[in-house]
């Protein structure tokens, strides 16, 4: 028996590979009710397609152009690929039910709480319950318990704080905003013409309320949740593994964690069926992309406003743009090589990684 902790994109998404294999899965979620409440802004590259068929019910809008600003500039770029706009409450209820039509058996309102030899206990309205496990998968999200099992290490987080405004906006057209007063950025993705979800990455709430409130919308609800930082986290041990946010599978450039937490399900799945190493198969895989989000985000997090000017005056080329506006998102190392090479000015701020 395979049990999964946690009813997110790792958890669901884990539990229908192994079950359409013929593996005997059981997913928990503490919650009742799937995909609510919702802490997400739900963008993402159209990769996700690898993953699964998109239907139209959970995309709410895609997006065509980014515009990015710094303090005195900013440049737009056309996406070949557009970005989509997830409804995640749909996302995830939809994954999840994917899940179970597979074969795996879905157990709401089970909150973990640890395990003693093969024993999971659960906190459950009829009070603890006991089940037997012979495999623990943890996609039990940023604070996940599952990961204490692992390892003791303290886990570093970022705050992702959104609001849901209604406010006129180019429809198509995502924005962030770079320097100082942004956190590690903040950014405007528009749901319709007169709907918006606009955020900041930022362990400083103030960041967020300066930002939300010059933009002069009506607010309608705020979200928020903590982003685990990805810092070469310990992905299993024995027969526990972990998956998605549990395990920091994230960009730490972006905070973005739900196709990485889909590739990382990939990965988790086919290693259990093939009895492979999974620590080692992630590493080979994926570790050095989340490595090159790790080292952006550290050159970034030492910019001055004025480094941010130069950044966008740089990525104003026109070469330069075509890279971006082509390039799959995903695969950031190879992104960048290319763009040293339209750009050796681009070599410049790795001096920061010396500061
Ligand atoms: C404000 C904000 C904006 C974001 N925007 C984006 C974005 O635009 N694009 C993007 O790619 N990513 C974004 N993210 C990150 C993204 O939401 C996560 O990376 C993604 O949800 C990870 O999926 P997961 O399944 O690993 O974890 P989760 O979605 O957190 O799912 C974990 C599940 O486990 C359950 N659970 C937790 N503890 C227990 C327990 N003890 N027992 C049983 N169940 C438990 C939870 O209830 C939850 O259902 C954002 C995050 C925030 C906070």
């Amino acid at each position: 028996m395979i049990s999964i902790i946690g009813a997110g994109p790792a958890g669901s998404y884990t539990a229908y590979l192994l079950a359409k294999t013929g593996k005997k899965v059981q997913l928990f979620e503490k919650k009742k009710e799937v995909g609510k409440p919702i802490q997400c802004t739900g963008l993402v590259t159209e990769s996700i397609k690898q993953f699964l068929e998109l239907k139209k019910e959970f995309i709410k809008n895609k997006i065509t152009k980014v515009k990015i600003n710094s303090k005195n500039n900013s440049t737009t770029f056309n996406l070949k690929n557009p970005e989509l706009v997830l409804n995640r409450e749909k996302f995830d209820k939809h994954l999840v039910n994917l899940a179970i039509k597979a074969g795996a058996k879905l157990h709401l309102a089970h909150k973990f709480i640890q395990k003693q030899n093969n024993q999971l206990i659960f906190q459950t309205e009829n009070g603890i319950k006991k089940i037997k496990t012979d495999i623990l998968i943890g996609a039990d999200g940023p604070g996940s318990n599952t990961a204490k099992l692992i390892s003791k290490k303290k886990r570093k987080y970022i705050l992702g704080m959104q609001a849901i405004l209604k406010l006129k906006t180019a429809p198509t057209t995502y924005q962030v905003f770079l320097g100082k007063s942004y956190g590690t950025f903040s950014w405007i993705v528009p749901e319709s013409e007169n709907k918006v979800r606009a955020g900041t990455l930022s362990n400083n709430p103030r960041l967020f309320k300066e930002f939300i409130s010059k933009l002069n919308g009506k607010i309608t609800e705020y979200q928020a949740g903590p982003i685990p930082i990805y810092n070469n986290t310990k992905l299993q041990k024995d027969n526990i593994y972990l998956v998605g946010d549990a395990a920091s599978q994230i960009k730490n450039s972006t905070g973005g964690g739900i196709i990485y937490s889909l590739s990382s399900a990939k990965i988790l799945a086919n290693s259990i069926i093939k009895k492979r190493n999974y620590q080692k198969d992630f590493n080979k895989k994926l570790k050095k992309e989340l490595m090159a989000h790790k080292l952006i985000n550290k050159i970034l997090k030492r910019f001055k406003d004025k480094d941010y000017d130069t950044l966008i005056k740089f990525c104003s080329k026109q070469k330069v743009k075509n890279i971006i506006e082509t390039a799959d998102r995903e695969k950031p190392l190879k992104m960048l090589l290319k763009l040293l090479l339209a750009e050796p000015r681009f070599i410049l701020f790795t001096k920061k990684l010396f500061l």
